[in-house]
């Protein structure tokens, strides 16, 4: 039985298993390479995780960052650039970083997955030569997309959308740009390079494909027929290099992602509604996240419950903060609201209460925290701004100050500084933080007090 299983070869199972040999963990990764065509866009954010876990296979197929334009609630903006990727190489280039990494990388079509004897799991699956093959683990992480088989049922399920994408030649050449559009039925990402290729992803609702019996083509020229600015950049002389492809579309929050010997992580876990752009980078910092967990799994495995605790309030709390913020977006389009698209992206979403739970001011709790690449329990300072939690201000970790203060420690910054090895004007800013929390209580020091306690912490001196 080997100690750690991840399935799958996309961006969370590649990247997962590159930082875990970062850290000296061995894992074994099964999962057969992406073959479908997708061209995506990535973010500043996905580049630096990539760099960070030294990707330079991926960083390699990156090129120049794309100009990104998006024309939404009639305003034209240019924002953050993008980097523009095709998804079958990119990924097979994020796997030879996986190999570079010495990480056991096989092949392989998962067909089967059983719990095993004494908790463990049995996975059988299908080599290159469709040889039935069988893997026993401990612990098995499940990054096998958005297809992944359920465990449990969804704790959250959004509106299902499509989205048809389809490239051509003969577009007005420019520089590498990538548009967002609005329109009445949906809204359209497309990249065009000095080339004049382009390519064109619309997302609407299925009944907008259905109102074309399915014709995948005829349902994009519809929509594509609906926008104003983006044939304006791209030119009206657009010549289809092949036929329209469809891809689902759902934000989900899938049910059990940190069970007894399995976890979830990328799309596995959630999917986000692709407006975001975001993907990717979901699945690279919930790679990233995921190693403590495993590291304590593996190494303290009487800490498993609050690991595994970890990474659930972390999935939802991420879950429910991203799809907000793409209903937010989607509202900001005021010009369809009556339009069956937008009325549907814009539904209030219910919070589940483990996320909601912070609604009054802000308190101290004890919570679950990296630290020392292990998940460990500390006090933290949280609220509806930070239902996670805040650990430190400037360096100094509220938890030991409000200890300190609670022992009877003065208000003096120097003191506090000396004690907890830490400069007197950080020791003041986070006593500031508290204040301005209302959480510098203790009997004798209340709130503002702290400014003349013995007169020694002087707000000129020490400015917050
Ligand atoms: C229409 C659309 C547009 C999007 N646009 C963007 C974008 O512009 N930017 C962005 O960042 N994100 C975008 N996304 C989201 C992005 O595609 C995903 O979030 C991202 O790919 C998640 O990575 P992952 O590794 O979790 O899953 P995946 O990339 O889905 O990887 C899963 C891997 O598991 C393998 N696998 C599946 N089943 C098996 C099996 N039985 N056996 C073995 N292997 C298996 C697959 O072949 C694949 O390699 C978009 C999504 C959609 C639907």
């Amino acid at each position: 039985m080997i100690p750690l299983l991840i399935l799958g070869t996309g961006p969370a199972a590649s990247l997962l298993a590159i930082a875990l040999a970062r850290h000296d963990i061995p894992a074994q990764v099964i999962g057969r390479p992406r073959t479908a065509p997708a061209v995506e866009g990535l973010s500043q954010r996905v580049v630096a995780a990539l760099k960070q876990l030294g990707c330079h296979e991926a960083l390699a197929l990156l090129g120049p960052r794309w100009h990104r334009v998006s024309s939404w609630n009639a305003q034209e903006v240019e924002m953050n650039g993008e980097f523009v990727v095709d998804r079958v190489a990119f990924d097979a280039a994020l796997l030879r970083d996986v190999r570079a990494a010495g990480v056991d990388l096989r092949d392989g079509l998962v067909r089967e997955l059983e719990r095993g004897e004494g908790g463990g799991w049995c996975v059988r699956w299908e080599d290159v030569d469709g040889r039935q093959q069988r893997t026993d683990t401990a612990l098995l992480v499940e990054c096998r997309g958005h297809t992944a088989p359920k465990m449990a049922p969804d704790l959250h399920a959004g509106p299902t959308l499509v989205s048809l994408g389809r490239t051509f030649d003969g577009a007005r050449a420019q520089p590498r740009t990538t548009f967002i559009e609005s329109f009445p039925s949906g809204w359209a990402w497309g990249g065009v390079d000095p080339q004049g290729c382009a390519h064109i992803q619309v997302v609407m609702r299925p009944a907008s494909v259905a109102a074309f019996d399915g014709d995948l083509d005829l349902a994009h020229a519809a929509a594509l027929a609906q926008l104003t600015r983006l044939p304006q950049r791209f030119g009206r002389q657009l010549k289809a290099t092949g036929a329209a492809r469809a891809r689902g579309i759902q934000a989900a929050l899938r049910g059990a992602v940190a069970g007894n010997g399995y976890l979830r992580v990328g799309d596995a876990a959630y999917t986000c509604d692709p407006l975001s752009g975001h993907g990717m980078f979901e699945a690279a910092s919930g790679a990233i996240a995921t190693v403590p967990v495993i590291k304590t799994l593996l190494q303290r495995p009487a800490q498993a419950e609050l690991a595994r605790g970890y990474l659930r309030e972390r999935i939802e709390a991420v879950f429910f903060s991203r799809i907000e913020v793409a209903r937010q977006h989607y509202a900001a389009e005021t010009h369809w609201e009556d339009e069956p698209f937008w009325q549907w992206v814009t539904q209030p979403v219910a919070t589940r209460p483990s996320v909601a739970r912070v609604t009054g001011p802000a308190a101290f709790a004890t919570l679950p925290v990296v630290e020392d690449g292990f998940i460990v329990e500390r006090r933290v300072v949280v609220s509806a701004e930070h239902p996670r939690g805040v650990r430190f201000i400037d360096g100094i970790d509220l938890g030991r100050l409000d200890a300190l203060l609670q022992a009877g420690a003065a208000i003096v910054p120097a003191d506090i500084g000396c004690h907890l090895g830490a400069p007197a004007d950080a020791v003041a800013r986070a006593l500031r933080w508290l204040q301005t929390h209302s959480l510098l209580t203790r009997a004798g020091h209340r709130s503002g007090d702290f400014t003349t306690a013995r007169g020694a912490f002087n707000d000129e001196k020490n400015p917050v």
